[in-house]
């Protein structure tokens, strides 16, 4: 059901929200090629309003389509006459998501000013909050940088972890490119705090941060995740604004200038993956460029999203493999390894393009081949039992497990200097 809302927060503001009573996530399986084909036709029904949150690619992985209630019926006889097996993930998307708010929102009642916590999901204001007190609580180790201002003129802030030095070789890491990702601004925020916590106390933090430098763009898409709270908790996009469209926002992870308007991207603007009218036309995404640029030295680009349990490096636009396959396999294995020797949670590691699809215009192509031999993306927990609206509880599991693949990843960029 479509229904806007019109409602006076308990914050005081006023904001219009989308609701999504009724609608269903069905994790389908294909079982064949043609039944491959048969779900990608289903993809193209716009009118169905579809929101296909693991798209079809190949017969062994699953597709989870969410579904408007008002489709339902249309989409269940539709994959019943092609005789595609799906089961029902999540049977009323609504309540899943009130009970998220309602989690977040005991949260800010029962938490002093001071005493932020990092297994609640939080607003892009407290986040920007948390950043300050952060670098004011460790001032000789963590600091704050503005790279630019988001489509609506937010701020884009990095935390600078460093211990000295000029323009120090460094790694760079990023979470919330798309929006709705909620598990990913908030394990890049536990992450912060890991990181300024864990020097002079963690031998391998204290001896990475006395060779290089880490920067940490926690809410790489402050507008739509914005949105994502006030509006629409399903947004994935920016929120830019398309001329000649009625619909906003572009996919930021397929604006990159790499393989830029290829496959797996879409050319239509209503569509979740538009890769925009040009590569970098998101300001977020020429934000990020121009600083990679300007520092010269970043030597791991590591990107943090959701979800599917992937532990992804190039290429995406392109299914050939890059020239340092062998040593990111290995890299992203031992990561993986570790990562799930916590908790048990499996994760599979590989190219973009053979593991899940071929995807253009993605940040890691970019910077792969812009020189940043360690080129990693994160797809964090779930497998799909509730996909982007992993429950708050999980913050913390998640965000520990991940520091352990992180670790991995960042000790092997600091012992193989280029
Ligand atoms: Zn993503």
């Amino acid at each position: 059901m479509r229904l806007i809302l019109f409602f006076s927060a308990l914050l005081g503001a006023a904001w219009c929200l989308e609701t999504f009573v009724g609608d269903q996530v069905l994790r389908v399986k294909a079982s064949s090629e043609e039944q491959i084909s048969k779900l990608q036709l289903l993809e193209t029904l716009e009118h169905l309003q579809l929101d296909f949150w693991l798209r079809p690619s190949n017969p062994a992985l699953p597709v989870d389509i969410r579904v408007p209630f008002a489709s339902l019926q249309a989409v269940k006889v539709f994959l019943e006459s092609h005789h595609i097996e799906y089961s029902i993930l999540l049977k009323d998307l609504q309540v899943v998501i009130d009970q998220e708010r309602q989690e977040m929102v005991s949260n800010q009642r029962e938490r002093g000013s001071n005493d932020f916590n990092y297994a609640a999901y939080h607003s892009l204001e407290e986040i920007y909050t948390a950043l300050d007190n952060l670098a004011a609580e460790y001032p000789s180790l963590v600091s704050k940088q503005k790279i630019g201002e988001s489509y609506e003129k937010r701020p884009m802030y990095i935390l600078k972890f460093s211990t000295g030095g000029t323009n120090r070789p460094a790694i760079w890491l990023d979470a919330g490119i798309h929006a709705r990702e909620w598990i990913t601004q908030a394990t890049a925020l536990w992450t912060a705090k890991k990181i300024a916590s864990e020097y002079g106390n963690d031998p391998s933090v204290t001896s990475l941060l006395n060779t290089m430098d880490i920067f940490l763009l926690v809410a790489t898409n402050p507008d739509g995740y914005a949105f994502s709270h006030t509006n629409n908790r399903m947004w994935r996009k920016t929120r830019s604004k398309i001329s000649g469209s009625i619909c906003i926002g572009v996919d930021p992870n397929r604006n990159w200038d790499a393989g830029f308007g290829g496959p797996g991207a879409s050319t239509n603007p209503c569509s979740d993956s538009y890769h925009g009218p040009r590569a970098n036309s998101e300001v977020e995404v020429q934000s990020v460029v121009d600083f990679i640029k300007s520092h010269g030295k970043i030597k791991a680009f590591l990107t943090i999203h959701s979800y599917s349990q992937l532990l992804l490096y190039p290429f995406g636009y392109k299914c050939t493999n890059p020239a340092d396959y062998k040593e990111l396999d290995a890299v992203g294995n031992a990561a993986a390894s570790a990562l799930t020797s916590l908790y048990g949670t499996k994760y599979t590691v590989g190219p973009i393009c053979s593991t899940i699809y071929q995807a253009s215009g993605g940040s890691i192509d970019w910077s792969y081949d812009y020189g940043i031999k360690y080129s990693f993306a994160f797809e964090l927990r779930d497998t799909g039992r509730y996909g982007f609206l992993l429950p708050a509880s999980q913050i913390i599991p998640t965000a520990e497990e991940t520091w352990l693949g992180l670790m991995k990843i960042m000790e092997h960029v600091k012992d193989h200097p280029y």
